[in-house]
């Protein structure tokens, strides 16, 4: 019999900075080989689990069960995490899903509602399907008792909230669902996340609120991302990347360094553990965990 992955208060609940992984599907095959190339140095950084996206409506549905079916085949003691959005499934597609995802050895799901689809302002649900975040988290619960839930939070607030105090009654609802810990959008700014947390535990939340984290290693992209989620870099950031001109290593060293600062004054901080986004890349996540001495020992 497979051995159960702890739960998820267990794993925060340990004393220990606790680091997670966020990879997303690859579009081809040479991306599959390249992530598993990077997975290998990931795992050497001995993180608590590994996530993966879940494509806008689904789109990449199969090459997320691939990536963690992988991951679970090659490193078989890992602790995984689907992602998993609302849109453009019925209640029953999204139970089709979960199961897959169990098949494939996930142990936890992360609950989204997702983004509306481009050109759409407003999140429409499909047919028999679910309207928010907290409808999905209730259904895992329900329904699939033995999985983890993790749900998303924003320092900056939700670009749709219609106020910072709304958007946090409706973090607070995706708790009472049963969410066992809230995993933040990324934050350039660490003030961003402790006023954050201090709202969360003010509002009666006291499962972990990770922070989470995504190394700069590009000002073009890392200024589109921020773009689309909301999310303001700081100037002194933008000061030292944009020092660098085409310089990738330059900006790379800089991303690198502000991480570090960021994640070793997070855990100083009390933070439970920092949830990185890889986005598919080892070096940037190897070199602060290395750094740091940020390893969590899977068993
Ligand atoms: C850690 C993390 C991982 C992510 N992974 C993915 C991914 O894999 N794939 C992907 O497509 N996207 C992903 N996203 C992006 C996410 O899908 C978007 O930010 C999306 O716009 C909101 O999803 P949510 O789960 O936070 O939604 P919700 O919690 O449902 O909130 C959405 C909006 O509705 C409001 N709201 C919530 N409940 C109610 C209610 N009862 N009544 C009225 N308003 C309400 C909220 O304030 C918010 O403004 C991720 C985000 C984070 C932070």
């Amino acid at each position: 019999m497979e051995q159960q992955a702890l739960k998820l208060s267990e794993v925060y609940g340990q004393g220990k900075p606790v680091i997670s992984f966020e990879l997303f599907p690859p579009k081809t095959d040479g991306g599959m080989e390249s992530l598993f190339e990077h997975l290998k140095e990931l795992v050497r950084c001995k993180p608590a689990f590994i996530t993966c996206t879940y494509g806008a409506g689904g789109s990449t549905r199969e090459r997320t069960l691939e990536v963690l079916r992988s991951i679970h085949a090659a490193h078989p003691k890992m602790p995984t995490a689907s992602h998993l959005t609302c849109v453009g499934s019925s209640r029953d597609e999204l139970r089709g899903y979960i199961r897959r995802a169990v098949e494939a050895g996930v142990d936890r799901i992360v609950a989204l509602r997702g983004d509306p689809p481009q050109g759409e302002t407003a999140f429409q649900p499909a047919a028999g399907g679910l309207s928010y975040a907290e409808e999905l988290v209730r259904l895992i619960r329900d329904e699939f008792p033995a999985l983890g839930v993790i749900v998303a939070g924003y320092p900056e607030t939700h670009p749709e909230a219609p106020s910072m105090a709304k958007d946090l009654e409706h973090l607070k609802r995706k708790v009472d669902a049963g969410a066992d810990a809230i995993v933040t959008q990324l934050f350039y700014d660490n003030g961003d996340y402790f006023r954050f947390r201090d709202r969360c535990a003010d509002a009666g939340i006291t499962v972990p609120v990770v922070p989470g984290l995504l190394p700069v290693t590009n000002l073009t992209q890392i200024k589109r991302i921020t773009e689309m989620c909301g999310t303001h870099l700081t100037q002194k950031l933008v000061r030292r990347l944009a020092v660098h001109g085409d310089d990738d290593e330059g900006q790379f060293s800089v991303g690198v360094y502000h991480a570090a600062r960021q994640a070793e004054e997070l855990i100083e901080q009390g933070a439970p553990g920092i949830h990185f986004y890889v986005l598919n890349k080892s070096r940037a996540a190897a070199l602060i965990c290395r750094a740091l001495a940020l390893f969590t020992p899977v068993e």
